[in-house]
């Protein structure tokens, strides 16, 4: 029989070809329309598909999580270290962003005149992201937590960007669970995981299809980056290169310094090993921009390459790739600072401690889906008294910015997955699997 290439190996084979094959599109003389009617269909049918199963996923695995966790003492202990853990890592994630950002100052290189031009521009209403930041802007700093109960939880479950109103319902699923009668809790328990395991089962078709959606999702982007007319100045471009760096550098001192850290000092699990485990997820997140796109992955390899038990997995990722974002926060620190500066604005100290604090609120509540940490930006700026419409400066570079940081956000979801395992005893020692469950299904 012929050797079959890694699921991995295929996607990172379709990122390339995507890419290459859009570079040559902008570069020919093809009309990008081409591209846009019949290859970008191909990468939103890939990313319906994952979406459509994000809301079936969440609800089932959480409440089969809570329920599995066999009394509330357990729920409260697990639930008490992960968002403790989950907390932390925020916090860290976003001080890294703001001392990067305070010491490399992107903003400070515009000359005086174009920060004056700038603040007189976003006064006004720059945009439809703007538009909508506005409605935000009116609202308390509290907004994202009152958002986490829902009015209504059926129209909840329509809207992937009320993720949080899923995760919520489904905890108190859960936990009610644990409180009701042995004898009519089980059913609905043994229900839902019969559900989840359809769902799992689903996530393998859809990844067969992953190297195609991917290559179109790629091919795509870079033809519709390139139809984007770049009239800004030179400074303000090299500015926010200089802006877009810093987060990039931050987003990689995560990754490959703090997440291997925190792993050598809390669990056995070798980072390079952990690495290899999770690729297939990383690669997801990059290409969807989308933590609850990814989520059926994310679950899938911490199960079953990482050997993470499904009670600890199915209760600490559905709710990390909802309310854990390391990277959006870092991210949303570097932004606002350097909005401030690109404004002429000091920030004082408590002023940056105010970020630290919106910016894990703001984090929390941002949906794991794409764009959702620029809109939720907002709430930090309005906290410091930076004109809101400055994200208008930012939403150039923010689509590539945005594949980075959700790389991180399930990265970091995955690591903390793994330091609660591993404290709980319920990930067996050096169990992770070699073989790729997706080539061996094949
Ligand atoms: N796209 C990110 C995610 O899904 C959220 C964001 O930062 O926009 O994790």
């Amino acid at each position: 029989m012929r050797k079959k290439i890694p699921l991995h190996t295929q996607i990172i084979i379709g990122l390339v070809l995507g890419l290459i094959f859009g570079l040559l599109v902008i570069k020919s003389s093809i009309p990008n329309s081409y591209t846009l009617d019949y290859i970008k269909p191909i990468g939103t049918i890939f990313i319906n598909a994952l979406k459509m199963i994000a809301v079936p996923l969440v609800l089932s695995s959480l409440i089969v999580g809570v329920s599995n966790l066999g009394d509330v003492s357990k729920l409260s202990r697990i639930g008490g270290k992960t968002i403790g853990i989950y907390l932390c890592t925020t916090v860290l994630a976003i001080s890294i962003g703001l001392l990067l950002v305070n010491v490399f100052k992107p903003g400070k290189s515009l000359p005086t005149e174009t920060r004056e031009n700038l603040m007189t521009l976003y006064q006004g209403d720059a945009g439809s992201k703007v538009g909508l930041a506005s409605e935000i802007k009116e609202q308390s700093p509290l907004q994202p937590v009152i958002d986490i109960v829902p009015e209504n939880i059926f129209q909840a479950t329509t809207d992937n960007a009320a993720m949080l109103q899923v995760v919520f319902f489904a905890l108190i699923v859960g936990v009610a669970l644990l409180k009701i009668q042995k004898s009519k809790a089980d059913p609905i328990i043994a229900f839902f995981d019969g559900f989840n395991d359809v769902i799992i089962q689903i996530v393998n078709y859809i990844m067969m299809v992953a190297p195609y959606g991917v290559f179109a999702l790629m091919a795509s982007l870079i033809v519709e980056i390139a139809g984007e007319n770049p009239d800004s100045a030179v400074q303000l471009l090299l500015a926010l290169l200089k802006y877009s760096l810093v987060v990039l550098g931050g987003l990689f001192l995560m990754v490959l310094v703090i997440y291997p850290a925190i792993l050598i000092a809390f669990t056995k699990v070798p980072y390079k090993d952990f690495f290899k485990a999770i690729r297939p997820a990383q690669l997801l997140a990059f290409t969807t921009s989308s933590s609850s796109a990814t989520l059926p992955v994310t679950m899938k390899q911490a199960e079953e390459e990482i050997g993470v038990s499904e009670n600890i997995s199915s209760f600490v990722l559905p709710l990390g790739a909802t309310v854990n974002m390391d990277g959006t926060s870092l991210y949303q620190g570097v932004a606002a600072v350097f909005i401030a500066q690109a404004l002429g604005m000091e920030l004082s100290l408590t002023q940056q401690l105010m970020i630290v604090l919106t910016a894990t609120l703001a984090s929390i509540g941002s949906a794991g889906v794409p764009g959702a940490g620029l809109i939720m930006l907002i709430i930090v700026l309005e906290s410091i008294q930076v004109p809101a419409a400055g994200i208008a400066l930012i939403i150039a570079p923010d689509r590539i910015l945005d594949m980075f940081r959700t790389v991180v956000n399930v990265t970091g979801d995955v690591v903390v997955c793994t330091v609660v395992a591993s404290t709980e005893g319920e990930l067996p020692e050096g169990l992770i699997r070699k073989s790729n469950p997706f080539t061996a299904n094949e």
